[in-house]
């Protein structure tokens, strides 16, 4: 999980820890649960009497705090009387109106007010002053040492930069389904997001329970990137492949839409999940080159915005000038030359990259000039190729090509490694 900023002290009885962070360690006596009701907490039953100037509760059976002590009646007037009544808590009409507290037995007590409390269940369902803390968790002056509630998760440890927290074994309810759980301080909002899309978090918050801050958000905006106060929807990833009338689209055919559309659609379904990694095999295959510049463009688009890696996979030269940074020449299953593009296309280094670029027809080719394309066949792949793949095809073969297989190094030109070491005498090792 991250967060903006540190969890900060967990004390109960002050202001400054994160409330999501409280709401692991500490439990409150009732939760404010689905469309307001109020439901059980540490207490199990209760009742308002003398016109909402007594609460009766009745606590859960056989809860303890993390370090063993047991959340009884003892432990709750303890902690009631760290701040029901106390002036730093006036705020709240309880803690205004607090006339005392008794303890019938070890699960029944009895806080009695001076005047009715204006939503007095409401106010136990609060994060703080109210989640109970273990007696022991405080030195013998009353300084607080550490967070030790009744919740789901003890904390193990915690710094400005992170808080680790176990699962609590004796936890009286349903116990969380992983053993460890680490709260990441990441104060960028778009850290945050790269690492939930890199699978490094499974959750994020910002200094409360959203992504980002109403704060960041603007900060976002000013800076030029797209917020989207949106959970997102199937017509949000429509347009953003560029589909026009997307309402209109996703109530039609795949066969009623042409080639380009149909091709955005799959772009669309690949990218929903935001992967770290979209490989795109032959993406421009059968569309005509307008659309093909269309959907090279969106792909660049979409992997700018999503801030993912992409392999694309293709035959065309083109499309690998126009979109790649880095290129891998593969020839029978084999990488047999990898570098920049830039690098690559101009100055080829493996024999077979130097037939692929030498067979694209060139404007200054004569009118009926031969197409040049490359002698003989790919090998059979179901046999084992002891030596170079290329070496039938090769016109710079020698015998130890057919024997001996090259392996992948590092050529003169120090960013291209090539599997040819005929033709790049540089290479560590030599075949022949
Ligand atoms: S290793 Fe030999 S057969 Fe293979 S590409 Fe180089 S020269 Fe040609």
């Amino acid at each position: 999980m991250a967060i903006a900023k540190a969890a900060g002290d967990l004390n109960p009885h002050k202001y400054t820890g994160l409330f999501a962070v409280q709401d692991l360690v500490f439990e409150p006596l009732f939760k404010y649960g689905h469309e307001g009701n109020i439901e059980p907490g540490l207490a199990t039953e209760w009742s308002v009497e003398e016109g909402g100037k007594l609460l009766n509760v009745t606590l859960r059976e056989g809860v303890t705090f993390h370090d063993g002590t047991p959340f009884d009646a003892t432990a709750l007037k303890w902690n009631l009387e760290r701040w029901i009544g106390m002036e730093a808590n006036n705020w709240m009409n309880s803690s205004r109106l607090f006339a005392g507290l008794d303890i019938v037995d070890a699960r029944h007590v009895r806080i009695r007010f001076r005047e009715p409390v204006l939503g007095l269940l409401q106010e136990f369902t609060y994060v703080r002053p109210v989640r109970f803390l273990s007696p022991r968790s405080v030195a013998e002056d009353g300084s607080y040492r550490q967070p030790v509630g009744t919740g789901p998760w003890r904390q193990v440890s915690a710094t400005n930069e992170a808080s680790v927290f176990e699962r609590y074994e004796e936890y009286w309810g349903e116990k969380p389904a992983f053993p460890k759980l680490e709260v990441r301080v990441l104060p960028d909002s778009r850290g945050r997001m790269a690492a939930l899309r890199a699978g490094d978090i499974d959750l994020i918050g910002g200094a409360f329970a959203s992504p980002i801050t109403a704060t960041e958000a603007q900060t976002l905006s000013a800076a030029g990137v797209h917020v989207v106060i949106d959970p997102g929807t199937t017509l949000d990833l429509i347009r953003m492949v560029g589909i026009s009338d997307p309402s209109a689209r996703l109530r039609q055919y795949p066969h009623e839409l042409s080639g380009g559309l149909r091709q955005r659609v799959m772009i669309a379904i690949a990218v929903a999940a935001e992967p770290k990694l979209l490989i795109a095999d032959e993406p421009t295959t059968a569309l005509d080159v307008t659309v093909q510049a269309q959907i090279l463009k969106l792909l660049k688009e979409i992997q700018a915005k999503l801030e993912m890696a992409m392999v694309l996979t293709t035959h065309d030269m083109g499309v690998v000038a126009s979109a790649a940074d880095r290129v891998v020449v593969m020839y029978a299953g084999r990488n047999v030359e990898t570098g920049p593009v830039e690098k690559v296309l101009v100055s080829p280094r493996h024999p077979y990259t130097m037939g692929l670029i030498d067979a694209i027809p060139s404007r200054s080719d004569p009118i009926g000039s031969p197409f040049r394309g490359l002698p003989g066949m790919p090998p059979v792949l179901s046999a084992p190729i002891p030596g170079c793949a290329f070496e039938p095809r090769c016109p710079h073969a020698v015998p130890a090509c057919r024997t001996q297989r090259p392996e992948l190094e590092r050529t003169a030109d120090a960013a291209i490694f090539a599997a040819c070491p005929v033709l790049n005498t540089s290479c560590k090792e030599r075949i022949g």
